[in-house]
């Protein structure tokens, strides 16, 4: 089935699925767990609309590309335009909050790295965006004190809050806006605090927003 934008309290989205806009390393514990310097401005890639699943239902990914890895990461759900965006345009935009994983095939990744090539095929691929229905904003609380968590077979792994990030979500968007339009139904996805890991087969994950929403998934 065709991913849709979905709201938690299930009133409707006609927002079309669009690009998802994303950042790396824009937690300082995630940069330092994978020997990456930190950036002095955000490093901005991204997904195809093609990309989305829905991550309540169970997702497969690709084979005998190597080591896939889980980036747990807080997604805006963008529904106003925004070019050149000041930080209070960027802020009225966000219309919904959610949980995405940034799925990444990380050995490609590194060899991509390594030869100065882009990222696209290891961070791009169909299905590497799973993500959660949305939650209205004015229901979060402060966008720079959300916590999000990820347990992977009952063991917690990814364990961060908005807090350390080093763009926080408003200014975020106004850089992204600075280059690359956001147009309603675009999503920005907010990097990933550390833990980052290997998913397989079989793994039963918990991603949380806590407070606000829980998805239960399994990889197949
Ligand atoms: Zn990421």
């Amino acid at each position: 089935m065709a991913y849709q934008h979905a709201f938690v309290d299930g009133s409707s989205c006609d927002l079309p699925a669009g690009k998802v806009v994303c950042v790396g390393r824009n937690y300082a514990e995630h940069a330092k767990e994978l020997n990456n310097p930190i950036p002095s401005e955000p490093i901005l890639f991204i997904k195809p609309s093609t990309s989305l699943v829905d991550m309540t239902q169970s997702f497969s990914l690709p084979v005998g590309h190597g080591c896939i890895h889980f980036e747990t990461e807080l997604a805006l759900l963008i529904g106003k335009p925004l070019t050149r965006a000041d930080e209070q345009a960027a802020a009225e935009a966000i219309v919904g909050v959610g949980l995405a994983l940034d799925m990444t095939l990380r050995d490609l990744q590194s060899a991509l790295k390594e030869k100065g090539q882009p990222w696209e095929k290891a961070k791009a691929f169909d299905g590497s965006c799973p993500v959660s229905a949305f939650v209205k904003p004015d229901k979060v609380g402060a966008l720079t004190e959300l916590p999000l968590r990820l347990t992977v077979n009952g063991e917690i792994r990814q364990d961060g809050s908005s807090s350390q990030m080093l763009n926080p979500i408003v200014q975020l968007i106004s850089h992204i806006s600075q280059w690359f339009t956001l147009q309603p139904g675009d999503i920005v996805l907010t990097g990933t605090p550390a833990g980052v890991g290997e998913a397989k087969s079989g793994d039963e994950l918990l991603v949380e927003l806590p407070g606000h929403l829980a998805v239960n998934t399994r990889i197949i």
